[in-house]
């Protein structure tokens, strides 16, 4: 295919700005609160302001930290807010990070390069929890650190029963969740800690969804495990901004005890021909309009803003769960204690991805989760308006799956089921491989999980293997 040309001639700006909100007419309905992960929304007013802090500083670049005294000024203040909010000492220090996931990568990174620089490691291991955030995968596939999976207990907590056996001298880190992703469980970080403080190995929590709203909803009263600082072999936290701290996109953080943990993270090239070059995070060039929107929003909130909103998200989350639990067939998964949930069927006549395709239906966009099979549903105080719609919606689709065994078999519930329950998950990883990188062909390419025009040899075994799952075969 032929490529776009770059317009031959620039355009008018108010007619590019047209085009931009034209794109979105596709996008998930997240204003009307119909979207349940990926975006932490509030309102336009919200968004206009953090755009606005973000726009003065758009141009600016956080690569040196010291020529951008403004934006230095903002991340070490960033730092220092969390630093309180988590109950760290007064040595605790950090470095605001571009997301989440940079945030993840970092801590593998310091605690694989201070195991090889005190001990010597090299094939370094962590022993992280199975529900870890992919982020974690990630991190391991990047820079060669095993990892080793603490399994769920029966009723979905991470099993710490083995967390001994699991660690040896090769163990550069331990991670706990506050909470995990995929059920919304606060992992047992207290005792965790209490282990990797006896044996010296870091640990680190990643707190990258919680890290903004349990701190919040504990001042509101609500009865948490401790999970912060306040344990004394936690090492280090990562807390995202642009979750529930309400940041624009671009935006989260990780704070170490000390600064003899946090240089473990720095990297400094002495001899390149473009200077001497030291950098405290992964990117180069870091996006000043981030810390800018980030200290802008924090400011905007302070901790009455920030209390209402974990209040709200509070409420919202009970409604969801009792209208849940109240619903026949369905029940919550894991433990939740923070702002997610996720749930599944008891009922054999329901299948729950089924479940969520009626959902989709009814205009609700939800996440599937897996190993057990669930919807997913990340709350903001935003969905307190909709989550009484969201119940009665539920309700309705699971009745219709029920009087539909067959639906089962058809859509994404047909997809997601084969994928969930494939015993060769090689072959799972290819399919889904192939089809994402279908996305990248040159011209976008489409996103097609239909089956392919000619079906691969293990496409053929997957096929069969649903077919005899269905009981058809
Ligand atoms: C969202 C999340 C991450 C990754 O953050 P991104 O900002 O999406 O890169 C890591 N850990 C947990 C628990 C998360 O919820």
């Amino acid at each position: 295919m032929s490529h776009l040309h770059l317009p031959e001639h620039g355009r008018p700006p108010s007619e590019i700005l047209e085009d931009l909100k034209g794109f979105a007419s596709n996008d998930p309905a997240y204003k009307e609160g119909r979207l349940w992960s990926l975006v932490y929304h509030l309102d336009d007013e919200h968004d206009a302001f953090a755009a606005e802090a973000y726009q003065q500083y758009s141009s600016a670049n956080g690569l040196n930290p010291g020529a951008f005294q403004s934006l230095k000024r903002m991340e070490t203040e960033i730092i220092s807010i969390l630093a309180g909010l988590l109950n760290g000492g007064a040595d605790t220090c950090g470095v605001v990070t571009a997301g989440g996931t940079e945030s993840c990568l970092l801590a593998v990174k310091t605690y694989r390069d201070m195991a090889r620089k005190k001990r010597g490691v090299k094939r370094p291991n962590m022993v992280i929890p199975a529900t870890a955030h992919v982020a974690w995968f990630k991190a391991a596939g990047y820079f060669g650190v095993k990892p080793r999976l603490l399994p769920m207990t029966k009723d979905l907590r991470t099993d710490i029963s083995k967390l001994k056996r699991m660690t040896d001298r090769n163990t550069v880190m331990i991670l706990g969740s506050a909470p995990e992703y995929p059920h919304g469980t606060i992992d047992p970080i207290a005792e965790m800690g209490a282990f990797a403080d006896s044996k010296g190995i870091p640990m680190h929590v990643d707190a990258c969804v919680g890290g903004l709203i349990l701190p919040f909803m504990e001042m509101n009263g609500i009865d948490l495990p401790d999970w912060d600082f306040r344990v004394p072999g936690v090492t280090s936290i990562s807390a995202d901004l642009h979750k529930y701290g309400f940041a624009a996109k671009g935006a989260s953080t990780i704070l170490y005890r000390n600064l003899d943990l946090l240089k473990f993270q720095m990297f400094v090239y002495q001899d390149w021909p473009g200077g001497v070059f030291a950098s405290p995070a992964l990117l180069g060039t870091r996006p000043g309009g981030a810390y800018a929107a980030a200290w802008a929003v924090l400011q905007k909130f302070g901790v009455d803003g920030y209390r209402d909103l974990a209040m709200r998200t509070s409420e919202a989350v009970e409604t969801l769960k009792s209208g849940i639990e109240g619903i026949n067939g369905l029940h919550i998964l894991g433990h939740p204690q923070g702002p997610l949930l996720a749930y599944g069927s008891t009922d054999r006549k329901v299948n729950i991805f089924a479940v969520a395709d009626q959902l989709e239906l009814k205009g609700w966009s939800v996440n599937r989760t897996q190993n057990p099979d669930g919807i997913h549903a990340m709350v903001t105080a935003q969905h307190g308006e909709v989550a009484d719609q969201y119940i009665a919606d539920l309700a309705e689709a699971v009745e219709t799956v029920r009087a539909n065994p067959d639906l089962a078999k058809t859509g994404g519930a047909a997809t997601y089921g084969m994928m969930a329950h494939v015993p060769l998950r090689g072959m799972v990883k290819t399919r889904v491989l192939d089809v994402f990188a279908e996305m990248y062909r040159a011209g976008g390419g489409t996103l097609d999980l239909g089956e392919p025009a000619k079906p691969s040899l293990p496409e053929r075994l997957m096929a069969k293997y649903v077919h005899w799952r269905s009981g058809k075969g």
